[in-house]
C-alpha cells in the first residue's frame, strides 16, 4: 500500500485568487516546493481543491482541467511530482445546473479523498492532509488520516515537514 500527502490547491500550494483557474496568475506558495520535494519519493502527492466556482458559473470545467494540467507542469519544471489534482466542482450555493448539487466530494466530505485511496491503494492511516481552511483539517480527519495540518502564517511547510513520519 501507498501512503499520501493530500494537499489543498489555493491558498495552500499556490495564491489564492478567489476563482481565478486563470493560468497567468498561479504563485507558487513559499515553502511548497522543496516541501513535496522532501517527501515526493515516500508519498504520492495528490491535490484536492474545492471548484464550486463550476457550480457558481464563474468558470467552467474545462478551465479548471487546463488549469490544473498547467500547474502540474509547473511544479514539474521545479522537480516536483505532483501524481494528481482532484477537484470537486459541485456546491449548493451554485447557479440551477446540475453541478448544484449535495455531492459527496465536496470538502470536508472525503469523497475526493477515497476516489484517490482506489486509484492509488493508499493506506489513510498513514497518510496526510495540508489546507489553509479548518475544512480541509475537518476533511483530513473525516477520512481517518494520521494527522491534518493548518497551514498559516505562523505554522509552515517547515513546521509540518519537521512533524510528518517518513
Ligand atoms: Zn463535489
Amino acid at each position: 500500500m501507498n501512503k499520501a500527502i493530500f494537499l489543498d490547491r489555493d491558498g495552500t500550494i499556490i495564491k489564492d485568487f478567489v476563482y481565478n483557474n486563470d493560468i497567468d496568475k498561479i504563485q507558487i506558495m513559499p515553502g511548497a516546493i522543496e516541501f513535496i520535494k522532501k517527501f515526493q519519493k515516500k508519498f504520492k502527492i495528490i491535490v484536492i481543491t474545492n471548484q464550486s466556482a463550476v457550480a457558481k458559473e464563474i468558470c467552467s470545467i474545462k478551465k479548471v482541467k487546463n488549469f490544473n494540467k498547467k500547474l502540474i507542469k509547473i511544479f514539474n519544471s521545479y522537480g516536483v511530482k505532483i501524481d494528481k489534482i482532484y477537484f470537486c466542482p459541485h456546491c449548493i450555493c451554485g447557479k440551477a445546473n446540475k453541478y448544484n448539487v449535495d455531492c459527496e466530494c465536496r470538502k470536508p466530505k472525503i469523497g475526493l479523498i477515497k476516489k484517490a485511496q482506489k486509484k492509488y491503494n493508499i493506506n489513510l492511516q498513514e497518510s496526510y492532509m495540508i489546507g489553509d481552511k479548518l475544512t480541509d483539517v475537518q476533511c483530513g480527519n473525516n477520512a481517518n488520516c494520521l494527522k491534518s495540518y493548518l497551514l498559516s502564517d505562523t505554522f509552515t511547510f517547515d513546521d509540518i515537514a519537521k512533524d510528518i513520519i517518513i
